[in-house]
């Protein structure tokens, strides 16, 4: 090493200089060329000049087009389709001015506060929206992070993780979506104590993300990642990540908002004092769609956080009715999923509408939207999915029998197709006489209760019922041909006895034959 500073411990940013040098100096081949040699990347947007090729970014959809995309996933939650639908057109159409160089000044991002209570499709509707444009998505849960990123997460971690899935490509990261749960609790936690420290923190933190800032692709405590962004910038010449800008990024933050109906409603209030009060439960859904940024404040966000999320949207809560729409027709219904899972073991299922509509009445009492359909649905198949594989059960019908009481009917069909499987059997036992009478001239009849026995005995014996039969009888072309002989019989019904002990019955009768031929 030809430069140290041994005065005391190097900040971070020192260290990786330092390290930076050290890899160069040491790590260095003949392949590293010019450009690699100048200084640590880090600090360096990957759309610097040299960057080969001119990133580009394709966006032409409508409103519309969006909605309809929505429509076919998500049940529901129409307003929501259509706010989110301009919201994101209008920021793509933005984004993609922005790679032709021909940004609106001063444009404001239309970051997102999604207002909505659990299960009810917000992260659904976004991660859609997400795949529909091909854009990476991150989702995180605002009560993760702390402020100093020390003891929780820390913010700029979801650029990071946006930047991974974007597969390390940074021009595509700058355009992605991070979406943030949980906000609220960040607020309200300000709100009860009065002085929570953390929340505010964690809300200048994000803030920043919001507006515009560089974040480092890898983290300062991520040594191995340092070391290994180094390795490329000597070994290849080759740019490391280098750094993420969020200008373009869209922030979405959802929350349940427990309790921000009432500050609207107590704020509407004030201003028509003297009118009628209005139907209450109405008046609270209203009130949410009513929002405004003195309520967030109120409710315990930051001003100029609550300022940088300017596109409000509320999901409404699932009737049984939504819930049982989203299993019978939302293309992402988890029904397909279980539909799916049986059809590997060769088991065909087959919903019917009211055990839809069970599972559906079961999952609204959950109260948790339509994860109550996941939780339901786990419960409804659990041992189905553990027993009917094991069995020769090929398919099944979801009633609203079942679903009340999946293990009886587990039972039943498993008795059923028992019943059926012993009708086949018995019928391969009858057919075993007939072929006997083919080959040998001697029409031999089985007795039900012996036809019955023999398979009972064969499933016992785990023989198929043709070769058990085969076995079983096996004498008994010689001996019926001798008592034929002896006697002019042609017909021989077998019962149970013969079942039982074959070769003493045969015995019998040929000992009795000769008795009567004499
Ligand atoms: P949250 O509102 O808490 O973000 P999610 O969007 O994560 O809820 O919903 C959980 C799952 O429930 C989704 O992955 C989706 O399968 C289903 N789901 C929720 N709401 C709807 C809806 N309105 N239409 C169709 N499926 C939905």
């Amino acid at each position: 090493m030809t430069k140290t500073h041994l005065n005391g411990p190097p900040t971070p940013e020192e260290f990786q200089r330092q390290l930076a040098e050290f890899m160069r100096q040491h790590l260095q081949n003949s392949n590293a060329g010019p450009g690699a040699s100048a200084k640590p990347d880090f600090g360096v947007s990957a759309e610097s000049p040299e960057a080969d090729s001119k990133p580009e970014f394709k966006f032409d959809y409508k409103p519309r087009d969006v909605k309809a995309y929505l429509d076919r996933f998500v049940i529901q939650q129409d307003e929501a389709k259509k706010v989110l639908s301009v919201a994101l057109c209008d920021h793509y159409h933005q984004v993609r001015l922005a790679f032709e160089g021909k940004e609106t000044p001063n444009y404001a991002k239309q970051n997102i506060i999604l207002i909505g209570p659990t299960g009810v499709g917000k992260t659904y509707l976004i991660r859609s929206i997400a795949e529909l444009i091909g854009v990476p998505f991150v989702k995180g849960d605002a009560t993760k992070f702390s402020e100093t990123g020390y003891v929780g997460g820390d913010v700029e971690d979801l650029v990071r993780e946006l930047y991974r899935r974007a597969d390390g490509d940074v021009a595509r990261a700058q355009y992605g979506i991070i979406y943030i749960d949980e906000i609220d609790k960040i607020a309200a936690a300000s709100n009860a104590s009065g002085r929570d420290v953390s929340g505010r923190g964690v809300q200048t933190n994000l803030l920043k993300l919001m507006e515009e800032t560089e974040v480092p692709a890898r983290s300062p405590q991520d040594i191995a990642g340092q070391i290994q962004a180094m390795m490329d910038l000597t070994q290849r010449g080759k740019k490391g990540a280098g750094t993420i800008n969020t200008r373009h990024i869209l922030f979405i933050v959802s929350g349940a908002f427990d309790g921000l109906e009432k500050l609207v409603q107590r704020r509407l209030h004030e201003a028509t004092i003297g009118f009628a009060s209005r139907d209450a439960d109405a008046g609270q859904k209203q009130a949410l769609l009513q929002a405004e940024t003195k309520d967030f404040i109120d409710f315990g966000f930051e001003p100029e956080f609550i300022g940088r999320l300017p596109v409000r949207v509320v999901c409404q809560p699932l009737s049984v009715d939504d819930l049982f729409a989203i299993l019978k027709t939302s293309e992402g219904s988890i029904i397909r999923q279980y539909e799916q899972s049986f059809a590997a073991y060769g088991i065909e299922v087959l919903f019917q509408d009211d055990g839809l509509r069970r599972i559906a009445e079961l999952a609204g009492e959950e109260q948790t939207g339509a994860r109550g359909l996941m939780t339901i649905c786990e419960r409804v198949f659990r041992d189905l999915k553990f027993e009917l594989p094991s069995t020769q059960v090929k398919r099944f019908v979801v009633t609203r029998e079942l679903v009340d009481n999946p293990p009886a009917e587990l039972k039943k069909l498993l008795v059923e197709h028992q019943q059926e499987e012993r009708k086949v059997a018995r019928q391969i036992v009858h057919e075993f006489a007939q072929r006997f009478q083919e080959n040998h001239g001697m029409r031999i009849q089985f007795t039900d209760p012996a036809a019955d026995l023999l398979v009972t005995q064969a499933l016992e014996h785990g023989q198929s019922i043709r070769d058990f039969c085969a076995s079983r009888f096996k004498d008994y072309q010689f001996g019926l041909k001798l008592i034929s002989q002896n006697t002019g019989r042609e017909e021989f019904v077998i019962n149970v006895d013969a079942v039982d002990a074959p070769d003493k019955v045969l015995s019998d009768w040929v000992v009795a034959s000769y008795r009567k031929a004499e």
